[in-house]
């Protein structure tokens, strides 16, 4: 689609977006100097390395290496195609992208115009809320609900009065055809002939939520009865349309996304008024999945803005189920999950209001990580102390440590899990091993299937990468030769090299064969998620030498076991000594690093 966007007009698309004003949209740029900085919103970083160069009209990030012009940024920010980051960039200075978009405008919809109608409708709904007689009852329901004025206008509440017809006149008044209307699913076509208009409001006698996507503009509505469902739906929401998939809109991110990306960390909630009452209780990195089950889509909206995610749900056994499906889909896309429970009887709303913000903070302090969790509701639908019951745990949790990407979390999660469950590591390391599936993210199909390289190599490299204090200790107790995988050896070469930058693997530099460039770039895009969380990343390395150093020495004694074989007289005697003392070493590497371990490993 990109090339038949015409060169002049992406030129004067470029020429008319100037890239500090862009990315200041987005992130909070500030002068430093001569510089203008950003916390990085592509990688974790606690002190801005992001940088704008306003006379190049480039970024970069010298933390995580990201940059580009101004078309890039949008792309990596939206997450979004060349071609949707020209038309959002096009939009945003008032032109016209004079192109055929695929599907778009076949269906006879016009986004801008499905836009401009949902902002026109809110603020109507918005005022019917807050003037007039007929919006007294909305008023005293928003009042029962302890919601105030400022918040009203703050989200966009309103109030759809009690007629068929409250839009249909306005936009007759508008000039606006109720064909537009039903597209954007604010109508619905009767099929009663006596009606005098074919159409009627969709939304009658409740409470409006404007539903806005992250960059603020209003898709569609949520609208509650006002009082208890007992006739009707207790929510009706907007259909689908041109500007609204659910699976894909998280309420009050828009408002969200930025304490979200400072934080790394997004709350996630079900209900609008849960979402509602947490941002005005201070806890702005909320959102709300609105009550739908969690997507893929949801996922990677999130993954923009976030490293983790709390979840936020009912103590019930809904509740869990629901909460270990959206764990599920959220790991696959690299996150990592907290898992907080509310008490019994309650959502956030009625927690916070009862007992205050607090109580609420409480409530995500004791958030368990997913696996706990997991283990956890395990344990209590199912009889660990039993050899089926712990075999079904073991395999649900297998499932879990498998599904997650990043070779050190997985490592840092399986001792996690032996540690809950009893059993032991190996144990576990090995059905693991036999359980394996391809990752969630594997690579597309087309691609050739990638060679297997050693897990706890790799996450070694993975470490290293993500923590270039530990090259020290990494340097002091192993060397490339104790690696299994050449392509391994080569690339904790690079990273040792004492000339090299820490944590960089400039691979292309080096010549370096497609695969350990492709590894190279495996283990720098490795999410950075569970790290602190599971555990410290000394102790993490630690553990990895020790089984790196361990499974060397065991190769060594299978190959002296088959010398052993074959050999004579002296050497025979020789090799069998060998074999002894690499059996004890083999032990006392088993056990924690300690003293012994560190001088075994200085040999
Ligand atoms: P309230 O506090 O007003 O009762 P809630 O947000 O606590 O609302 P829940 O029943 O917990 O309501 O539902 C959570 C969310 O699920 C709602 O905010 C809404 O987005 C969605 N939802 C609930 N019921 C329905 C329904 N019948 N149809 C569509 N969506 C619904
Ligand atoms: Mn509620």
């Amino acid at each position: 689609m990109a090339n038949i966007i015409p060169k002049n007009l992406l030129e004067e698309i470029r020429a008319r977006n100037d890239i500090a004003d862009v990315v200041g949209g987005y992130l909070q740029l500030k002068h430093v100097g001569s510089a203008l900085k950003a916390l990085c919103p592509f990688h974790k970083e606690k002190t801005p390395s992001f940088h704008v160069n306003p006379q190049r009209q480039i970024f970069h990030c010298f933390g995580c290496g990201e940059g580009g012009d101004v078309f890039k940024f949008v792309m990596k920010y939206e997450n979004v195609d060349f071609a949707a980051a020209a038309r959002l960039l096009a939009e945003r200075c008032g032109l016209r992208l004079e192109y055929a978009e695929g599907g778009e405008r076949g269906d006879g919809t016009d986004k801008p115009r499905l836009y401009k109608l949902h902002e026109e409708v809110a603020l109507l709904y918005h005022s019917f809320l807050t003037e007039g007689p007929q919006g007294a009852p909305a008023r005293d329901y928003l009042a029962q609900r302890e919601l105030d004025l400022e918040t009203a206008r703050e989200f966009l509440i309103g109030y759809a009065p009690e007629r068929w017809d409250t839009l249909l006149l306005w936009a007759a008044k508008k000039k606006i055809a109720p064909q537009l209307l039903e597209a954007a699913g604010l109508v619905l076509k009767s099929d009663r002939a006596e009606n005098r208009s074919p159409y009627y409001d969709r939304f009658r006698h409740r409470l409006m939520f404007a539903i806005r996507d992250e960059l603020g503009r209003v898709v569609a509505f949520s609208g509650r009865v006002m009082g208890a469902a007992e006739q009707t739906a207790k929510y009706v929401n907007s259909p689908e349309t041109a500007l609204f998939r659910k699976g894909r809109v998280l309420y009050a991110l828009d408002k969200a996304r930025r304490s979200i990306l400072d934080a790394r960390v997004a709350i996630l909630c079900e209900g609008q008024i849960d979402c509602i009452r947490c941002q005005r209780a201070g806890f702005s990195n909320v959102v709300a999945s609105q009550g739908t089950a969690l997507t893929e889509e949801h996922a990677r909206l999130l993954r923009r803005y976030a490293d983790s995610i709390t979840l936020v749900l009912d103590a019930d056994a809904a509740g869990e189920d629901a909460a270990l499906r959206a764990a599920e889909v959220l790991q696959a896309e690299g996150l990592s999950i907290r898992i907080a429970s509310l008490p019994p009887g309650h959502d956030p709303d009625s927690l916070i209001r009862q007992e205050g913000p607090a109580a609420f903070q409480r409530v995500l302090d004791q958030a368990q990580s997913a696996l706990e969790f997991q283990i956890g509701v395990l344990r209590q639908r199912d009889d660990l102390a039993s050899e089926a019951g712990l075999a079904r745990a073991t395999r649900a949790v297998l499932g879990t440590i498998a599904r997650t990407p990043g070779a050190v979390q997985r490592e840092q999660l399986l001792r996690r899990a032996a540690a809950l469950l009893r059993i032991s590591e190996q144990a576990l390391r090995q059905d693991l091993v036999r359980q394996s599936r391809p990752p969630a993210r594997a690579a597309p199909a087309a691609t050739a299937p990638q060679p297997r390289h050693a897990v706890e190599e790799v996450a070694l490299l993975e470490a290293l990468v993500q923590h270039p204090e530990l090259r020290d200790l990494i340097r002091q107790y192993l060397a490339p030769h104790h690696l299994s995988d050449p392509v391994c050896q080569t690339l904790l070469g690079l990273l040792l090299e004492p000339e090299a930058a820490p944590g960089a693997l400039n691979v292309a530099l080096h010549g370096a064969s497609e695969e350990c460039q492709r590894l190279a770039a495996q283990v720098q895009m490795a999410p950075q998620r569970l790290r602190d969380v599971e555990a410290p990343p000394l102790q993490a390395a630690q553990d990895l030498i020790l089984v790196i150093r361990r499974k060397g020495l065991e190769r060594r004694r299978v190959a002296a076991h088959q010398e052993l074989e074959r050999a004579t007289g002296h050497l025979r005697e020789r090799l069998r000594a060998e074999c002894n003392q690499l059996t004890v070493d083999i032990k006392r590497l088993e056990r924690k690093w300690d003293d012994d371990a560190k001088l075994i490993l200085e040999l």
